[in-house]
């Protein structure tokens, strides 16, 4: 048993993401105290209580511990090739059906072992551990058979016991029809809910089922079959929705009390309000947005005057957003999608938290919660969506503890 310990960290100033009073949820010169790896007490530096173990922030900014609700990070291969491809004037469609695209990346994943996966993502997760993550959801989907997606979510829970960061997995069997079951997804789709998603939930290998809704993807009627088996397994849904078209995917996520919906640039307003009642939050990737040159922009006004949450997060994939800082998503969801900075900050705390289910655990900084906290030398909290490549982290706190590199 390790003893009880606490730590004050003073002279901050600290963004608590809280919702209501000032922005950001701002207290100057405050204080935290941690005990047993939670929040204890959060108020001014002069009335905090005595700790065992104390450091003096010197004015620095603390956040929430960053999440990052939304990656592909665990993959085989790159696709550097298909970028030149796309740069040679081939859009994501057609690369997709000249069977490039998602299943170039299936075939190297295939081929990878467990090994190989964390290998490969763990330079790529430890990017996002140095911009102050503590969080970060992992998807499959590139196996798109039982062994090779049970592979890739092990992959993504040995990340979590490699490196000092909570990972959530995602299985991600309905992202693509795999090349045995061309012509005939509904082939696929069997396969998914009647042996896949059984296996994965057997094994405690996923926390929730995604899919990816889209004209080359899966169809709605499709996505339900997947839906109702992981509701009658208990495992939370998200979405993959109206990136390319409007085919009323967050509509029927919204059906199943999905946590997300992600992507959205052609939701309509039918599909914020399915949304806004079931509490379903949009999670916006202006990573794929920007890799894919796309024109057409998320509805971010329908989603403020309906009240729905919005989460960023990197989509890191090989594909369509090979993007490991979530720093530079805070930017780009300000400079493309037009969020103001306190937005795009509650897009990767309070909001990825709820995207992840996990609200009541993470992503503010209150009473109760995990003290997973970044710290961050900046002069104010919209300094982290202002700078674009810049890195202003100083220090980590993982359930109470200071993460060594
Ligand atoms: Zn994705």
């Amino acid at each position: 048993m390790a003893e009880t310990k606490t730590l004050a960290l003073t002279n901050a100033r600290i963004a608590t993401m809280r919702r209501g009073g000032a922005p950001y949820g701002a207290i100057e010169n405050a204080a935290i105290l941690i005990e047993d790896g939670r929040i204890a007490w959060v108020g001014p530096t002069g009335e905090a209580p005595g700790a065992e173990e104390t450091a003096d922030l010197g004015g620095r900014w603390v956040t929430p511990g960053l999440i990052d609700c939304h990656t592909h990070i665990v993959h085989g291969g790159n696709r550097a090739r298909e970028f030149e491809l796309r740069l040679e004037g081939a859009s994501y469609e057609e690369i997709a059906r000249a069977g490039g695209g998602i299943l170039s990346t299936v075939t190297a994943t295939r081929a990878a072992s467990v090994d190989e996966l964390v290998a490969s993502a763990l330079p790529r997760l430890d990017h996002l551990l140095a911009e102050g993550v503590t969080t970060i959801e992992i998807k499959s989907g590139y196996g798109l058979d039982l062994e090779t997606e049970v592979k890739m979510l092990q992959a993504a829970r040995r990340l979590g016991a490699e490196r000092d960061v909570e990972v959530q997995a995602s299985l991600l069997a309905a992202h693509a029809v795999p090349p045995e079951f061309k012509g005939d997804p509904d082939g696929y789709v069997r396969l998914v809910t009647d042996q896949i998603i059984p296996a994965v939930r057997k094994a405690g290998l996923a926390d929730a089922v995604d899919g990816f809704c889209e004209g080359i993807a899966f169809s709605p009627d499709q996505i339900r079959r997947v839906f109702e088996k992981a509701s009658g397994v208990d495992l939370p849904v998200k979405l993959h929705a109206e990136q390319l078209s409007d085919l009323k995917g967050a509509v029927l996520a919204a059906q199943f009390n999905a946590l997300s919906a992600d992507h959205l640039e052609y939701l309509q307003e039918d599909g914020v309000r399915a949304m806004a009642a079931a509490g379903t939050v949009a999670v916006l990737l202006p990573g794929a947005f920007y890799t894919l040159r796309e024109k057409q922009l998320p509805p971010v006004d329908l989603f403020r005057r309906h009240g729905i949450p919005i989460a960023i997060a990197t989509d890191c994939n090989p594909g369509s957003s090979p993007v490991t800082s979530l720093l530079l998503m805070l930017n780009m969801a300000a400079t493309l999608f037009r969020l103001t900075p306190e937005e795009a900050l509650a897009g990767v705390t309070r909001n990825a938290a709820r995207a992840l289910g996990l609200a009541d655990e993470i992503g503010t900084v209150q009473c109760g919660r995990r003290a997973d906290l970044a710290i961050f030398d900046i002069e104010t909290p919209a300094e982290l969506a202002y700078r674009c490549g810049f890195n202003p982290l100083f220090a980590v706190l993982r359930e109470g503890r200071w993460r060594k590199w």
